[in-house]
């Protein structure tokens, strides 16, 4: 069974969408370390404070801050988990393997989902994301009310969204993150889908690389 997976991918390349269906299946929570730091935006915590100013320029958040905030998640939280963006950085890689060492519990599988460049930037700058739960929709799916289909929260559109922030990200993720999908490459854990097309045609790809890992 899949209890310790994460989802990696460039910005807007659905890893949400399907870390969400994969727990709605499984009952295992999704992790998001940008969720996370977007709660610590809004209480106005000192991380949260230069977490938003870093997100106004695409940055990413100081490596050991983000593995803070994950050590103090799996203390609390126990051993099963979908993380969603993390880690971004070889160092949180290295970090993170440490840390599943000394408790025990070795990750099972990295998640890939590769849509073009373009895709994803159309997705960003069209997409809405709930305020409280987090989750993004594109146009088609929010009703006329504007509110979050899933929760009736306020719907906003990130600030790391817009179109010249949104390529820095996808610059930072070239040059941070695409080490990380390399490293588990290497290691025999990453699984890579197709992420083209609509949220259920992906999950049914999905669905069907994850029954060649021995299912859900
Ligand atoms: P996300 O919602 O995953 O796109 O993350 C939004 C922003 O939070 C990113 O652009 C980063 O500034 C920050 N962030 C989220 N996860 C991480 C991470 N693992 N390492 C560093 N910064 C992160």
């Amino acid at each position: 069974m899949i209890e310790r997976a994460l989802f990696i991918g460039p910005p807007a390349c659905g890893k949400g969408t399907q870390a969400a269906w994969l727990s709605a299946k499984t009952g295992i929570s999704v992790v998001s370390t940008g969720r996370m730091l977007r709660i610590e935006e809004r209480a106005g915590t000192e991380l949260g404070k230069l977490s938003l100013e870093l997100s106004k320029t695409g940055t990413l958040v100081p490596d050991e801050m983000v593995i803070g905030l994950v050590e103090s998640w799996l203390d609390t939280h126990g051993d099963q988990f979908f993380f969603d963006g993390f880690p971004r950085t070889l160092a949180q890689t290295k970090a993170f393997e440490k840390l599943l060492e000394k408790r025990g519990t070795p990750l099972q599988l990295a998640i890939l989902f590769d849509v073009p460049d373009s895709v994803r930037l159309e997705r960003a700058t069209s997409r809405q994301t709930c305020r409280d739960c987090g989750k993004a929709f594109p146009p088609s799916a929010v009703g006329e009310s504007g509110d979050c289909p899933k929760c009736g929260g306020a719907l906003i559109r990130r600030i790391d969204d817009v179109g010249d922030v949104f390529r820095l990200r996808m610059e930072q993720y070239s040059r941070m993150t695409q080490p990380v999908v390399d490293y588990y490459r290497d290691k025999g854990i990453l699984i890579e889908v197709d992420g083209t097309g609509n949220p259920d045609e992906v999950s049914s790809r999905f669905a069907s690389a994850l029954e060649h890992c021995g299912g859900i």
